[in-house]
């Protein structure tokens, strides 16, 4: 046992800290920090000098109940200059499988819950401060994060919201002239992330590999009965609960494929308890459809490509279910049956959720035999075309289904049109067998789950390369774009191209 963990399981013994609730505007919920060791220790946030705001998401603050001009005493609390008032802040311990390989020793190297609140709507929320300098977790790290991988996360969790994917938020987002020293030196930044809870798959593996089973469920039932009450008490609430994380996680992965997202990191330690889209580093939408696109260029061997994302989750939930093994049955063989048919649940609820959602994007009500193949041959004239996968997904909606004539739009991205108008004609032949529809009606259904605007690569660099000089605006005009990805937006028509060819080969890594 390293010092490290000594150190914190000697502090087991210590119940959670006694917590106040009595912030003034926000009744404080520390159903986390009452935890106490060896689940999380405290530290305080180190202070950034001179902080700026780059972004504050007002829409969000008015949703935690929080004052939504931003007030200086809140812009301390978010730069981690000040604490939240009653609210120890504090960095947890986790584990997990990074790029396939065990680590046994991660945790918040540079992220700190600095309050657990109860929403106006009754919801729990969850803030954390990401950069806010080291902690015991740091690995001989800086604790910091750059304005560059900030923005990203900042733009990209907001816009995976309004494209109603489960993630986490960011309600704040401060520079500072403080220099951070990665491949060249950069300003550091401080994000406040925001989400229902921060467990991950990887805070069971910390316990579950140092032999610390009775540790496990008290984990489990914090994440239960804060988030999974209608599970709570009940006493096959382990399987229940890894059931709805398992197929969660699997109808999340189906969203991310029919956006064309790649997550990048799809490590267990950046894997949600709750089914979350969490870690936003080097992710990346896809501009031209390829099955095989890698977005983080520190994956050189593809293990995240976009193909594999759906084996990956499935992978992580395998983990998962090793980790948890102990609170599924004191006998070892039903815990291996229990977690058996807990595995199979994700492939199930994945086949399900993915054939839907691309149904969905072609119009379909419901899912028919040979819907399958005709998805299998539009990808496959994508990747052929080398098309935009958001593009030609988008103008899919403006194909009539009595007109015999060219398909305009998205034609003009294919290559193949050969290939592409038989494919055309057995898509209408398709479109013909759907009851009560109309096209007008379809493509109005069609654009509500084919987005118009993502975060491309290109339009989140452009935004960076303006902040790093000063200038925010940038920033502001994505969060207003991205907030309604669906909609027609004609004064914004240019955020919707492809990147330009100087523009298309931005390397996103693991450095942040
Ligand atoms: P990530 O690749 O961002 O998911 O981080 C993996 C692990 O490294 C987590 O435990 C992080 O807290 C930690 N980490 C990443 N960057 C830093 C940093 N600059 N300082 C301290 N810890 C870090
Ligand atoms: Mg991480």
């Amino acid at each position: 046992m390293n010092d490290l963990e000594s150190a914190l399981l000697s502090l087991s013994a210590e119940s959670g800290r006694e917590i106040v609730q009595s912030y003034v505007d926000l009744p404080l919920v520390p159903h986390y920090a009452q935890l106490g060791a060896p689940y999380h220790v405290p530290v305080d946030p180190t202070p950034l000098p001179e902080p700026q705001f780059v972004h504050f998401n007002a829409g969000l603050a008015a949703e935690l109940g929080l004052d939504a001009s931003a007030t200086a005493e809140l812009t301390d609390i978010l730069a981690g200059n000040e604490p939240w008032p009653n609210y120890a802040p504090l960095a947890s311990v986790y584990a997990g499988h990074q790029f396939g390989r065990w680590n046994p020793q991660l945790g918040d190297g540079r992220a700190l819950m600095i309050a657990e609140i109860q929403r106006p709507d009754g919801e729990r929320a969850e803030l954390q401060l990401k950069g806010a300098g080291p902690t015991p977790f740091s690995r001989g790290a800086d604790g910091r994060a750059v304005l560059r991988s900030s923005i990203r996360e900042y733009l990209c969790s907001e816009a995976m919201h309004a494209l109603g994917v489960p993630t986490t938020r960011c309600l704040s987002l401060v520079t500072s002239a403080q220099p951070v020293f990665r491949e060249t030196v950069e300003p550091a930044a401080v994000v406040c992330r925001v989400a229902p809870s921060f467990v991950r798959f990887g805070h069971f593996e910390w316990f579950y590999s140092r032999g610390l089973y009775a540790q496990l469920a008290p984990l489990a039932d914090h994440v239960i009965d804060a988030h999974f009450p209608h599970l709570s008490g009940q006493p096959d609430r382990y399987a229940a609960w890894l059931g709805e994380v398992i197929e969660r996680t699997a109808r999340l992965i189906a969203q991310w494929q029919t956006l064309g997202f790649c997550h990048g990191v799809m490590n267990t330690d950046n894997f949600s308890a709750l089914g979350l889209t969490l870690d936003y580093g080097p992710f990346g939408f896809m501009d031209a459809f390829r099955q095989h696109h890698v977005c983080n260029q520190s994956d050189s061997a593809g293990r995240y490509a976009y193909g594999a994302q759906p084996e990956v989750g499935q992978w992580n939930c395998s983990r998962l279910l090793l980790a948890t093994r102990p609170l599924l049955s004191e006998d070892q063989e039903e815990a291996g049956v229990l977690a058996t048919e807990l595995y199979g649940r994700y492939s199930d609820a994945y086949s399900v959720a993915v054939m839907q959602r691309w149904a969905d994007k072609f119009g379909l009500r419901e899912v028919l035999p040979g819907d399958a193949d005709l998805v299998i041959r539009f990808l496959t004239l994508l990747q052929s075309g080398k098309s935009d996968f958001t593009r030609s997904f988008r103008h899919l909606a403006r194909i009539r289904t009595d007109n015999d004539g060219p398909a305009t739009g998205v034609r003009e991205e294919m290559a193949d049109l050969e290939a592409f108008d038989a494919w055309v004609v057995d898509y209408r032949a398709r479109l013909r067998i759907e009851q009560n529809t109309d096209d007008a009606e379809r493509a109005e259904r069609m654009n509500r789950v084919n987005p118009k605007y993502i975060l491309r690569n290109h339009l989140a660099q452009i935004a960076i390369t303006q902040a790093e000089e000063g200038d925010y605006s940038e920033v502001a005009r994505l969060m207003t774009v991205l907030a309604r990805p669906y909609d027609e937006q004609p004064e914004f028509e240019a955020y919707a191209n492809e990147p330009p060819p100087d523009l298309r080969r931005i390397e996103v890594s693991c450095s942040s």
